[in-house]
């Protein structure tokens, strides 16, 4: 069998290897569905019925890192996908698929956190699978983790906000809605998480003290809608920042721009970025979020995001633009690039 007709790594990735993995084989045979925000959709979740449904799994190695750990991930990762579109969380169905010869006390610790993590959500887990492969067949620990969540009840204000400025019919926060002059605001720093999960990794030879930033965002989420204007919220998992903004170039048609010395980078993630050649652009986060705000509420916007535990160190990175169809930075030095977007996640195995 040729390469070509094989599943490589990069399809899991995120990225656009990915993205035709899915256009290609799996809407072809699974999208078409009449519901309100369909798989062919490819946002972060889908709404039936008014009802918000969304399903991921979890592969991240090694299964604890500075900061979390597979269980905290995986809650974090489904319930914001929740939020992202406009959802509120209502409850979760875990499944597990453990490797034969796993360690009890490490199931334990993973399920403590994820009680934790669903605390805080508000969505605890009611329904579940467990299976077990032999040895060798699975690497250790796999959780899916599926979630459905009801309308948020701020989203119908935030949208008459929203209309106040824009002509939206949208009833969520989809990747299409974003229009020219919207501002982007970033919640917090990026490339946390994925330098984290490097940084526990045997054989990459550095220490940090980067923690993933994995958390459930239900309650900052809930912080913005009330200020209103928000057109779209997205979190910047799987392929980063550069990963998200060419999502919604894409689906929105405008352009984005950026500027490079806005987005909040910590020291010890840019040596990182550096000394691996890693872009941090495309790094994947667990903990934050980017939301596309109308200009006249982006200041109160940003005023309630570091208000937050989660949004410290929020900033207005950019904004949408008609002048042209890509995603563009401005970067430091003065000059313009294009962020282009990636192939897949430069860090494989970090969700
Ligand atoms: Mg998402």
């Amino acid at each position: 069998m040729a390469a070509a007709d094989l599943v490589t790594m990069a399809h899991g990735a995120g990225g656009s290897v990915m993205q035709s993995l899915i256009e290609k084989y799996v809407l072809k045979h699974l999208g078409g569905a009449k519901v309100d925000v369909p798989l062919d959709a490819l946002d972060d979740a889908a709404v039936v019925q008014g009802m918000v449904l969304k399903s991921d799994s979890y592969t991240v190695k090694p299964l604890f890192f500075p900061g979390g750990d597979i269980g905290r991930l995986a809650i974090s990762g489904t319930v914001n996908d929740i939020c992202m579109i406009g959802g509120d969380p209502l409850a979760l169905a875990a499944g597990f698929i453990i490797e034969e010869g796993f360690s009890l006390m490490e199931l334990e610790k993973i399920l403590e956190s994820m009680r934790k993590a669903s605390d805080e959500a508000g969505a605890p887990v009611i329904t579940g699978d467990t299976k077990v492969m032999e040895r060798g067949a699975l690497d250790k620990f796999v959780i899916n983790l599926s979630g459905i969540g009801k309308r948020n009840s701020l989203l119908d204000q935030n949208l008459l906000e929203v209309q106040k400025y824009r002509d939206l019919n949208a009833r969520w926060l989809l990747d299409s809605n974003v229009r020219a002059g919207d501002k982007i605001i970033l919640s917090g720093t990026i490339g946390d998480h994925g330098i984290a999960v490097l940084s526990a990794r045997e054989g990459y030879g550095f220490e940090t003290r980067i923690e993933s930033d994995a958390a459930p965002l239900k309650g900052t989420v809930n912080r913005i809608l009330q200020v209103g204007g928000i057109l779209a919220m997205k979190d910047p998992t799987r392929g980063g920042l550069a990963n998200l903004l060419n999502e919604w170039s894409q689906k929105s048609h405008v352009g984005i721009l950026v500027q490079e010395q806005s987005i909040p980078v910590k020291d010890g993630v840019q040596a990182a970025c550096e000394m691996l050649g890693l872009d941090v652009l495309e790094i994947g986060n667990e903990g934050k979020v980017v939301a596309a705000v109308v200009p006249e509420k982006a200041a109160a916007v940003l005023t309630a995001l570091r208000d937050t535990p989660q949004g410290k160190d929020a900033a207005i990175i950019g904004e949408a633009t008609s002048e042209f169809e890509l995603v563009a930075m401005e970067t430091v030095v003065g000059g313009r690039r294009i962020i282009a977007p990636p192939a897949g996640d430069p860090i494989p195995r970090i969700c």
